[in-house]
């Protein structure tokens, strides 16, 4: 565990030291469980990201469909605003029910969440827990709803309120009859919306972990509620096996079906990918993603209010008039299928990922020590992140072994060259081993140096940051090179 815990802090300070993560207004002593990214950390989330739209979205296979997954499908995008009608967040359920559990002390007036309370430190003696201090005096637990309010308009009076949304997921709900409308989309089919959202957690921490602003990429993938199982299982299958594809291999990524008592009030089958992060303790994990049946409760409670358990099911909640206690919109999202003349609402299964757990996971995971030999040969021991090609915030960094000779020239050419299809540098400061230690930190697969021989017979040394082999490549080479390297 020490170890671990040492890992977190040596892979903080490299995100600090190299501009992957910076704390939220730093110079103002920053703002608990806000977090920027800097000029690394922007590419990599950006890379995670497209690589998600990429798979998911715009390239997905949708010819071939394994896992008894009944039919093939298709899949479009959304962007939807941050704020909504305060009605959505009514009518499902988030208004009565997005809450945690805290729990204050009355001598230091910190907060906790009240399932934290066992793993989490008293700031006047960390090495106990909140309650084991004798100074310590807790309040019972209270329930503490998670979303941020703001009000909307000049007003600040209850009729302005409104919210963050604290999920991307209803921006899709709201949006299903304009999508059905609008596309040719028919069942099996998938909205998917990359964006952010807002939980204004009692206690943020670990890292970026658990923030209070932080992205989303979630899919609602409706069907016919026949086949929702074998969806389920597809998804969930199909969305660990994406984690798995672009670097998370080693036995810190695992997939764990929810117990019953675990299931949140909609669903009726729930899976969590997750990974053994530093900063937990040993045995526990971490959700990355979870991959829920959601039944017809999302659409169900647009069209007709908030809804409530019944045995089995979901009935109307009312108030003491008789009336729905939060109505829905009253529209009618019924999906009409074509064939069967028939009008239903359909199945949903939620494939709904964090973008900030991603990049964090894939930071850690790459996170590396190891020996590479510095400029007179000798090994010494470096930091390497060892990113998959796809993600690395830089793909390639350019060299001139010194500055002169028309070496600078040559590599400013072929960086700008390479420049045109991937993000690379030109770095001409310092020895050539410091060069190559930097790009190691930054996670640069491939560094290229334009020496005296190039001058001679126009190659250049492309060194491999993970097998540090070097080899020599003709310029001319190069584009073909890196295109079957990077593009894979
Ligand atoms: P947790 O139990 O850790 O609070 P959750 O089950 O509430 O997470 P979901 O509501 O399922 O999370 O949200 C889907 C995904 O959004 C999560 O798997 C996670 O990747 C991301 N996410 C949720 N809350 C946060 C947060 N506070 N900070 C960063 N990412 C988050």
């Amino acid at each position: 565990m020490a170890a671990e815990q040492d890992l977190m802090g040596k892979l903080m300070s490299l995100c600090k030291r190299r501009g992957f993560i910076f704390q939220s207004s730093e110079i103002y002593g920053g703002i608990g469980g806000f977090w920027d990214y800097g000029p690394l950390g922007v590419e990599l989330k950006r890379n995670i990201k497209d690589a998600w739209w990429r798979d998911m979205v715009t390239g997905h296979d949708d010819t071939t469909v394994s896992a008894g997954a009944p039919t093939t499908y298709e899949m479009v995008g959304l962007d939807a605003s941050i704020i909504m009608h305060p009605q959505v967040w009514k009518a499902v359920g988030h208004y009565d029910l997005f809450h945690d559990m805290l729990v204050d002390c009355r001598t230091c007036k910190s907060r906790f969440r009240a399932d934290h309370v066992s793993t989490s430190e008293c700031p006047r003696k960390p090495s106990k827990h909140p309650g084991e201090h004798h100074e310590c005096d807790l309040t019972e637990p209270r329930e503490f709803n998670l979303m941020f309010k703001t009000h909307v308009g000049a007003l600040f009076d209850p009729a302005s309120e409104a919210y963050l949304r604290p999920e991307t997921a209803q921006g899709i709900f709201v949006n299903f009859k304009n999508i059905l409308d609008t596309t040719r989309v028919k069942l099996p089919f998938g909205i998917a919306q990359i964006g952010k959202s807002f939980r204004n957690e009692i206690t943020p921490r670990n890292y970026t972990f658990r923030s209070r602003e932080f992205e989303q990429m979630e899919i609602e993938f409706f069907c016919l509620p026949d086949a929702s199982r074998d969806w389920y299982t597809y998804w969930r299958d199909l969305r660990f096996a994406w984690y798995t594809s672009l670097g998370l291999q080693s036995d810190k990524l695992r997939l764990r079906d929810h117990g019953p008592e675990e299931l949140s009030h909609y669903s009726c089958g729930t899976a969590d990918i997750e990974y053994a992060f530093p900063f937990l303790e040993c045995g526990e994990f971490g959700e990355l993603e979870g991959v829920a049946h959601r039944g017809d409760f999302d659409l169900r409670s647009h069209m007709e209010g908030k809804l409530v358990r019944q045995g089995d099911g979901f009935v109307l909640e009312l108030d003491a008039d008789g009336n729905p206690r939060y109505p829905g919109s009253g529209k009618d999202l019924r999906y009409f299928d074509p064939q069967t003349r028939e009008r239903f609402i359909p199945h949903v299964i939620e494939p709904s990922a964090g973008a900030d757990r991603a990049t964090l996971a894939f930071l850690c995971e790459a996170y590396a020590e190891d020996e590479a030999p510095d400029d007179k040969g000798k090994l010494q021991s470096r930091v390497v992140m060892k990113f998959h090609p796809r993600l690395a915030p830089v793909k390639v960094a350019v060299f001139p072994l010194v500055k002169r000779e028309r070496m600078p020239d040559i590599a400013q050419d072929i960086y700008r060259e390479l420049k045109r299809r991937w993000n690379v540098i030109y770095d001409e400061n310092g020895s050539i081993g410091r060069r190559y230690r930097r790009q190691d930190e930054s996670g640069t697969p491939y560094c290229i140096t334009v020496d005296s021989q190039t001058l001679e017979d126009q190659t250049v040394t492309v060194r491999d940051r993970d097998t540090l082999e070097q080899i020599r490549v003709a310029t001319k080479e190069l584009m073909n090179f890196f295109d079957e390297k990077l593009n894979m």
